[in-house]
């Protein structure tokens, strides 16, 4: 009989095929690198860590594929390595993709520098501009990659337009769901064939591991995960565990930090030191049909902050509660210079022409309270001012 599909938040405690051991409740750490050889045949089907195939990393791969709503999933050392591994599952030297111009500076730096060494190109597009990819099309166009909201000026690109196109011109649309996590939008259900995260973020939620995961059909994760194998891409077993436990909490964080992210966006758009916000939440911020599938718009949140460095140096070190760091999507808000951090990589002209200046300041906002946040906020704007 089939299951019910039950609610999220039922899921991620009890989604996907969990296996009891000794009668425990909780999934133990299997702390073995190899397991007694079976009499397999197929070395993928040897147990050993490398090879993904831990009790602890099976029970993540059916709940991720169970929360995105797709036939299989894959956990990986790190985002990038979800990234490179789900790429290089599908392009390979001689092809071509198209990816969305702003992306995480990471998936940037790794298409702009490494992949051309490899001989894989890519152009990049406008996402809210569907008319002007044709052009961009070559025979050896392959697939498609987007962010769902994109880091760190958080659009929405036109979703539909990009799984539509994909399916016009056969190729795989892919996105990174990071930042919406499948509690706010399952991409898998709108027409996208592969979706990435990176579990460091919000799925894991506590900032104690680095972790990714790619979910799709089962014979794309099955190439996925060859190439993950040998790239050497796995994840560790203790990490695996975090990741468990903290995927329990998904949706409450993620409700909260909706609710809270919106608050806070709300009131900074209204503060005169504050130039510009960037929220999905607010009007005008990203592509309005795309909007509509969204069930919330997350804890991330960008601002242009006046008066340039100094006044980011200023901002920054009058705040009490948001930690000065980079990396996002856990229980403490985070705060950062995406021009010094996540994109320092680019080089400045790059990062100008892709709207990401010195004075853009990228909020994570945690599970504290909204008026203490606020309030915080509001004192170093104030002191900001100089
Ligand atoms: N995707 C997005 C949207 C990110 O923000 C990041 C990291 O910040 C990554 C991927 C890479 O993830 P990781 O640091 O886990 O490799």
């Amino acid at each position: 009989m089939e299951k019910p599909k039950r609610d999220i938040q039922t899921r991620t405690i009890h989604g996907g095929d969990v296996e009891r051991y000794g009668d425990a409740v909780i999934l133990p750490i299997f702390q073995s690198s190899t397991y007694l050889y079976q009499g397999q045949t197929e070395y993928e089907a040897l147990r050993y860590i490398r090879l993904n195939n831990t009790p602890n990393h099976r029970v993540l791969h059916s709940r991720l594929a169970d929360l995105e709503s797709g036939e299989a999933g894959l956990v990986t050392a790190s985002g990038m390595a979800a990234i490179s591994a789900a790429l290089l599952a599908v392009v390979a030297n001689g092809d071509h993709m198209i990816a969305q111009g702003t992306l995480y500076g990471g998936t940037y730096d790794l298409l702009v520098r490494d992949f051309p060494d490899w001989g894989i190109s890519c152009d990049f597009a406008n996402p809210q501009d569907p008319e002007s990819w044709e052009s961009l099309l070559r025979p050896t166009t392959k697939l498609f990659y987007v962010e769902t909201v994109s880091n760190p000026l958080m659009q929405i690109p036109d979703l539909g337009a990009v799984t539509q196109f994909c399916r016009e011109h056969g190729l795989l649309a892919v996105t990174d769901n990071t930042f919406a996590t499948p509690v706010n939008f399952r991409p898998l259900e709108h027409g996208f064939d592969v979706v990435i995260h990176s579990c460091t973020k919000y799925l894991n939620g506590h900032t104690d591991i680095v972790g990714g995961a790619v979910i799709g059909k089962a014979e794309f994760i099955a190439r996925a995960n060859r190439r993950l194998l040998h790239l050497g891409g796995c994840l560790d077993p203790h990490a695996c565990f975090l990741l468990e436990r903290g995927l329990k909490t998904l949706v409450l964080r993620v409700h909260h930090q909706n609710r809270s992210a919106l608050e806070i966006s709300r009131f900074l758009s209204k503060h005169p030191q504050v130039e510009r916000v960037n929220y999905p939440g607010l009007e005008g911020c990203g592509d309005e049909r795309s909007k509509s599938l969204f069930e919330g718009f997350g804890g991330m949140l960008s601002f242009e902050l006046r008066g340039g460095n100094e006044s980011v140096h200023r901002f920054f070190s009058t705040l009490t509660i948001p930690l000065v760091a980079p990396s996002l999507g856990g229980v403490e808000t985070l705060i950062t210079q995406p021009a010094v951090t996540s994109h320092s990589a680019l080089s400045t002209e790059e990062r100008e022409s892709l709207g990401i200046r010195d004075s853009l300041v990228r909020l994570s906002v945690g599970i504290e309270a909204t008026a203490d946040l606020i309030a915080d906020l509001g004192h170093a704007l104030d002191a900001s001012a100089g």
